[in-house]
């Protein structure tokens, strides 16, 4: 059977830290809807933030996947290599006047956001660049002023009109409903940032399209982003593929468990003597 014709999942880490309990349970998770459809995960390294990720890291994801008993084809895609793909995206988004530069600060953004956030609490833009004139933009952008490119969200919405996501909850072996997504929440987000050539929303969905994935499993912290997904797939006429959200591990004291907060590693969970099958079985694999 030919790969294109195999349900596809992947697996997608940042390694700008050490994998921990909530990174091995979306791994397990994958791993098991992946065999239950009798198809296969994809790992990718999502390392478009040069600064932050390290390639010890790197190294680490692998080293961590392996000792919990996780395999993947190769090669592996690696974000950081594939910058021209989604430069090619931002170039299409640009020809088509969908996206504008901006060049405010995030200090600027925080001082004129009237206190609106977006769904993951940052402040909203408010369209400030949005209003600039031809000449304005050419000005700042000869000048070399730092600029990020923004999603023309209203302009965007009136365009696709209803857009919807398909959902299969609570595991990817559900019926798959259709439900309307509300991207606008989101305001004008940024689709290329001012310190790397694309964006985490730009270059999941590029890559998820290029790897042929047509079961996206992640954890709820990514729920409301899948409405900006679905409409970078509807603008790039991209195929949309079936997402499941699965729920988060939290540490004791309820909070979601995260590589700044300093959770507890699979390394450092290993070097106490912590064996695979304990994590598995902890995580109720
Ligand atoms: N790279 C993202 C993260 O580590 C996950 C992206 C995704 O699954 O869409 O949070």
């Amino acid at each position: 059977m030919s790969l294109s014709s195999l349900p596809i999942f992947r697996f997608a880490p940042s390694p700008n830290g050490l994998l921990h309990l909530g990174h091995a349970y979306s791994a397990l998770y994958t791993e098991r809807w992946a065999k239950a459809m009798g198809g296969v995960m994809l790992l990718r390294i999502e390392d478009i933030d040069t600064v932050r990720c390290r390639p010890e890291f790197v190294a680490a994801v692998f080293e961590d996947l392996k000792w919990l008993g996780l395999s993947w084809p190769e090669p592996v895609r690696i974000q950081s290599q594939h910058f021209d793909d989604y430069r090619a995206a931002a170039d299409q988004l640009r020809a088509k006047g969908l996206i504008y530069p901006c060049f405010c600060s995030r200090a600027e953004i925080r001082a004129t956001s009237g206190g609106r956030t977006d769904p993951d609490g940052a402040p909203l833009y408010p369209g400030t660049c949005r209003h600039l004139s031809a000449d304005e933009r050419m000005e700042n952008l000869r000048a070399g002023r730092p600029v990020q490119w923004r999603l023309d969200m209203n302009q965007v919405i009136e365009k696709t009109k209803e857009i919807s996501i398909f959902e299969a909850m609570p595991s990817p072996t559900d019926k798959p409903v259709c439900r309307p997504a509300d991207p606008g929440r989101w305001g004008d987000v940024v689709i290329v940032r001012k310190d790397t050539p694309t964006s985490y929303h730009l270059s999941v969905v590029i890559d998820d399209a290029i790897q042929g994935v047509t079961h996206v499993t992640r954890g709820m912290d990514l729920y409301a982003a899948t409405d900006i997904h679905v409409l970078l797939q509807a603008l790039l006429k991209l195929e949309s593929p079936i997402y499941t959200h699965h729920t988060l591990i939290v540490g004791e004291d309820a909070e979601k468990l995260s590589k700044s907060r300093g959770s507890e590693s699979l390394a450092g969970l290993r070097a106490l003597g912590i064996t695979p099958e304990d994590i598995r079985a902890q995580l109720g694999f």
